[in-house]
């Protein structure tokens, strides 16, 4: 049996399911779970999904998104009352440090069941199904729900179509493919509505989120004869704008999106001494390779880690040369 089968032959034989994913989720962490969350549900099993953090308000569209719960002692006692008909299942989650601070708790909760797309990820838990080449953990789950032979309902058919567009950045990244096209069209056959998704996702911005952006892209510096660029967003920036660092999603792309650039670079100040950096490539780059130097991971072309008692500047003096090395040819 492939890890596909055998997560789906001991998942769908459970009551009880509690759905976790990585911190700061995006739209396919959050779209993986809710998405899995409904059709569970709808099928009378228990569940309950964990963030650390509250959903990001630009995520609250998603059906169930109000469920989310982000309060560790209320799985664990979930989990107590469940015992073995419990499962625990973690959705696009690259690594098991990047669960956050209540990993090492929430890996308890046996058995442990990943399911997972990130380059690198060399399994974790009891039992994993990890497969780098796919657009997004949302793909998979549209797979391991089909081969049950039932039909999805509109909402999870929403939030998985959600998933696939925000990973692959409205079907532009490596990745998509002819199955990625696929899917999405079976999804909104199933009822996701494009149109609306997308609005929600990509025009309903704030005011305060426009005034961070040109805050951002005035910090801008080009590096290597204009192959590298990079922005960065403080706390003070997110303080005058009224906006928070779940806004910073996809500020990235704008420099990236100058033709001479093959790294994008952003430095975000998490607090005092917190600083992390995602990073976007093009091509050929693989810049997974340059966060996992750095202790982080991710996908060839977007990645990202994590520096602690440093500054926004000696993070970049260090990042630089490596990046150097990668864009010349
Ligand atoms: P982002 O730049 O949007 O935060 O992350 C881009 C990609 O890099 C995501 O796939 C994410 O999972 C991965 N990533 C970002 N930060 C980290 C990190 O600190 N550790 C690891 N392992 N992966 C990261
Ligand atoms: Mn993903």
């Amino acid at each position: 049996m492939n890890a596909a089968a055998a997560i789906a032959s001991l998942l769908f034989t459970k009551k009880a399911c509690i759905l976790v994913t990585h911190i700061h989720p995006d739209g396919d962490a959050l779209g993986s779970v809710l998405g899995m969350a409904s059709y569970l549900r709808e099928r009378g099993a228990s569940v309950l999904c964990y963030l650390e953090e509250p959903v990001p308000p630009v995520y609250r569209f998603l059906p169930g998104s109000e469920s989310i719960i982000c309060d560790l002692d209320q799985v664990e006692t979930f989990a107590r009352e469940h015992g073995g008909d419990l499962l625990t299942l973690c959705l696009d989650c690259g690594d098991y440090r990047r669960l956050g601070k209540s990993g090492t708790r929430l890996m308890m909760l046996r058995p442990f069941v990943v399911v997972d797309h990130h380059q690198g990820n060399r399994g974790f838990g009891d039992m994993s199904w990890i497969e780098p080449g796919r657009s997004s953990t949302g793909e998979m789950i549209y797979d391991l729900l089909m081969e049950q032979g039932e039909p999805l309902s509109c909402n999870t058919a929403e939030c998985l179509f959600t998933s696939i567009l925000t990973d692959t950045g409205g079907f532009r990244y490596e990745g998509t493919t002819e199955h990625t096209f696929a899917v999405a069209g079976e999804l909104v056959r199933y009822g996701a509505l494009p149109a609306k998704i997308s609005e929600n996702l990509y025009d309903s911005s704030t005011f305060g989120r426009l005034q961070l952006m040109q805050d951002v892209l005035s910090t801008l510096t080009v590096h290597e004869k204009g192959a590298v660029a990079v922005i960065r967003v403080t706390r003070e920036m997110l303080d005058r704008s009224n906006t928070v660092m779940s806004d910073t999603e996809n500020l990235v792309n704008l420099p990236r999106s100058v033709h001479s650039v093959i790294v994008a670079v952003l430095l975000k100040e998490l607090e005092e001494g917190v600083v992390s950096v995602s990073l976007r490539a093009k091509g050929g780059c693989d810049v997974s390779e340059v966060a996992a130097a750095f202790g982080g991971g991710g996908h060839r072309n977007a990645s990202g880690f994590r520096a602690t008692g440093v500054t926004l500047d000696e993070v970049l003096d260090k990042l630089l040369p490596v990046l150097r090395s990668k864009v010349q040819h």
